[in-house]
């Protein structure tokens, strides 16, 4: 079939779509973590002292002695191998987004030819992939390209399913053979361990006594888009780059918001409820879906977990996503922007600290003492952003979420802090001294109280702040739809480690001059607030005034694209940092750095190759084989004496011409690739590449508008975002 046919063939088939049957779903109790080896499930299986062992390993991170570890391996196996499974996988999260899985079967022959099978605690301890087959950085220069997997107790083990087989996965780190991280997740438990430690400095000066062990939380708000499949078989770019990198502005957009308050299509819905199924079989807790603003895009939400597990459910979440949707006839879009001109779509991360003894810290409490340990933790955060946003901004940079942040969409390029209006004041009268408890007798009444009745107001949420405090946590709106939340909750828990453990040596000193408690941690705000308060910002962070006068004024960094934010990685604050912190050492984080502007390389080449492909391969074809026609057309009713317009087929042919001339361009930039550093060569590829590309687009987009409906290649935005 020729280009336009398979596109005509892919509405027709879509439009005669019915939704899939799946099997009455099971109610939630039956099949709630069905498929995990939970704690209840090892409280089952195991004795007494194994389990004990067990748990004290997952609440505190103690690691497991040799003994339990072969016992625990055993009633996993016969757990496994009861649900079906033949294989294993130690599962590992690598530099980049991505997930990995090496497999491997329990069966082991003997010599007399029978098969047995075998799980030791060693071998649920630790793999063997072949590390260097992964990106990491300059650790493959200083070691053994080799790197092992490791079994993270504290992320229970689950069996993933196919329609073939079921396979026992074995949530693991994964680091070189001289113990550098080469993954995500390592960071994210140093960087608990770091906040934790921080957070118990603070809290024992404030006279806290029982503190059980601090662990942050993540909740994340999952964007994405949905598109048929036999759509997106005919859009290579979809296919390969997960973006529209052609297709002009259809004549209704997403203006109407019809389709955020809209009903959900009930194909979706069935996709929806499936999809929902699968996660809870898994033990993540989808709590909310909805439609979201673009046509086409949705939402689901699960509830909120320890950060660990709740990164790793993240990681599951999109792979189980993409699996049911195309069970289901979609391809599941997790690009930040797969479509010009609509909203992206982003991960919202909710984030909070907290733990068993004092609960949650980020949560404005009842008393006023909760409110003291509430303001400090506040402050700490606020602290952080300010020190530390270029770091922020670089943990969220990608090529695809370029084209998202800065738009007015998504959160702005530039890290502010949103606090509402009831708590901005608080931390401003702090600042402004209108908060002073020794003038009420040492008592804290008047001044404080003003925070006791705080309430969560959904409503007093300011969407066009990148961070925002909403009532019980903070909000990272501007991280982008496939990236791991890892990155972010480890630059979140490290920046607050730090602050905190600042804010713990000004306490310890003003503690020590004789202040009372609240006279102490007040000054210690106050001064926080003299020092970082202006990265606090309630209004528009949209607005040009906004931009302006927090770049102007008060020496924010506005920082539009990865090849600007990733640098931040090699500045020496972001080292000390990481260094101070023993969350990454220098080594480490130079080889993320590496690891990152090579995929930022990467994506932005592939998509420079792709824009000429499609464009030499499908739009000219199709814009010069028009034209044939539509000349000819235009001879013929000549020759019968009607005089047609030549005014469409000139411009035709002259945007034809400036597309190919455009995308000669494009071909011989793409050759270059001298250039005397990393940050040259990124800066080259989000200039000069990117530019490019947009030329490229602005002529073929045109051409789309122009070449008759039945002869162009491609399926178009309405078809896409609006046939379902
Ligand atoms: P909204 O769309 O209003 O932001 P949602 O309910 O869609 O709200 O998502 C809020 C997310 O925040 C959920 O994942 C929720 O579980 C999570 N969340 C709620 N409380 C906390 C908390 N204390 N710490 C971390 N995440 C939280
Ligand atoms: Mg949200």
């Amino acid at each position: 079939m020729s280009g336009n046919a398979t596109r005509l063939a892919a509405i027709s088939a879509i439009t005669n779509a019915t939704p899939i049957s799946t099997e009455m779903p099971e109610p939630l109790s039956k099949i709630w973590a069905s498929d995990v080896f939970s704690l209840a499930k090892m409280e089952e299986s195991l004795s007494k002292k194994a389990f004990k062992a067990m748990k004290e390993t997952v609440h505190t991170g103690v690691p497991l002695d040799a003994a339990t570890a072969d016992i625990v391996a055993a009633a996993m196996k016969d757990w496994a191998l009861l649900k079906g499974a033949k294989f294993f996988s130690h599962i590992f999260y690598p530099m980049t987004n991505a997930t990995a899985e090496k497999h491997d079967g329990f069966i082991i022959t003997k010599p007399d030819g029978e098969a047995i099978t075998e799980f030791t605690g060693s071998l649920l301890i630790k793999g063997e992939p072949d590390g260097s087959s992964f990106p990491n950085g300059s650790l493959r220069m200083t070691n053994a390209a080799r790197g092992y997997t490791a079994w993270d107790p504290t992320s229970p083990a689950y069996i993933m399913n196919t329609p073939n087989g079921a396979t026992l996965m074995i949530p693991s780190v994964f680091m070189s053979w001289t113990g550098e991280a080469l993954d995500k997740k390592i960071p994210l438990l140093r960087s608990n361990a770091a906040m934790n430690k921080a957070a118990q400095k603070v809290l024992s000066l404030m006279g806290e006594t029982d503190i059980a062990t601090l662990n942050s939380s993540c909740g994340a708000e999952q964007e994405y888009f949905l598109i048929d499949d036999n759509f997106a078989a005919n859009r290579p770019d979809l296919l390969l780059a997960g973006r529209t990198l052609f297709g002009a502005a259809p004549a209704k957009g997403q203006q109407f918001d019809d389709h955020y308050f809209g009903a959900i299509p009930e194909r979706v819905q069935v996709f929806m409820q499936d999809f929902e199924d699968q996660l809870y079989k898994l033990g993540i807790p989808a709590k909310t879906h909805h439609n979201e603003v673009a046509p086409g895009q949705f939402e689901l939400a699960p509830y909120f977990e320890a950060a660990n597990v709740a990164a790793d459910h993240q990681q599951l979440l999109m792979t189980v996503l993409k699996n049911t949707a195309k069970k289901h006839g979609f391809l599941a879009l997790l690009h930040e922007k797969p479509f010009a001109g609509l909203n992206g779509s982003g991960k919202h991360v909710n984030w909070s600290v907290g733990n068993a003894t004092q609960g949650n810290l980020l949560d404005p409490g009842k008393t006023p003492e909760e409110n003291l340990n509430f303001l400090l933790f506040c402050g700490a955060v606020i602290r952080g952003v300010h020190l530390y946003g270029p770091l922020l901004r670089a943990v969220i940079a990608s090529a695809a979420n370029d084209h998202r942040l800065g738009a007015n969409e998504a959160p702005p390029a530039i890290l502010s802090v949103y606090l509402g209006d009831q708590l901005e004041k608080v931390f401003k009268d702090i600042q402004n001294g209108n908060i002073e408890p020794s003038v009420c007798g040492g008592e804290m009444d008047l001044g404080l109280s003003q925070i006791l009745g705080f309430t969560r107001d959904p409503g007093d949420r300011n969407r066009t702040s990148p961070f925002a405090f909403t009532g019980n946590r903070f909000e990272f709106r501007a991280v982008g739809s496939s990236q791991s939340v890892s990155g972010p909750l480890v630059a979140m828990n490290t920046m607050l480690a730090d602050s905190l453990d600042w804010i713990a040596t000004k306490l310890e000193s003003a503690l020590d001059s004789g202040k009372d408690q609240t006279s102490a941690v007040i000054s210690v705000l106050k001064e926080l607030m003299d020092l970082h308060g202006n990265v606090i910002f309630g209004g528009d962070g949209y607005s040009k005034e906004w931009h302006q006068l927090a770049v102007e004024e008060r020496g924010l960094k506005n920082i539009p694209t990865t090849a600007d934010a990733l640098p931040a990685f090699k500045d020496d604050t972001v080292k000390a940092l990481f260094e101070s912190t023993g969350v990454l050492s220098p080594i480490e984080l130079e080889s993320r750095y590496e690891v990152y502007s090579e995929q930022y390389i990467l994506a932005i080449e592939v998509e420079a190759k792709l824009v000429i492909d499609m464009a030499t391969t499908g739009v000219y074809p199709a814009a010069t084989s028009y034209l044939t026609e539509l000349t000819s057309s235009i001879a013929s009713a000549s020759s019968a004496g009607i005089s047609l317009d030549k005014g469409v087929a000139t411009s035709i042919a002259s945007d034809a011409d400036a597309m190919m001339k455009s995308v000669a361009g494009l071909s011989a930039a793409i050759e270059v690739h001298d250039f005397a550093s990393v940050e040259d060569h990124m800066q080259y590829c989000a200039g000069t590449l990117c530019g490019l590309m947009g030329d490229v687009r602005k002529y073929a987009d045109s051409l789309e508008a122009q070449v008759a409906d039945s002869a162009w290649p491609f399926p178009k935005y309405s078809e896409m975002l609006f046939i379902k």
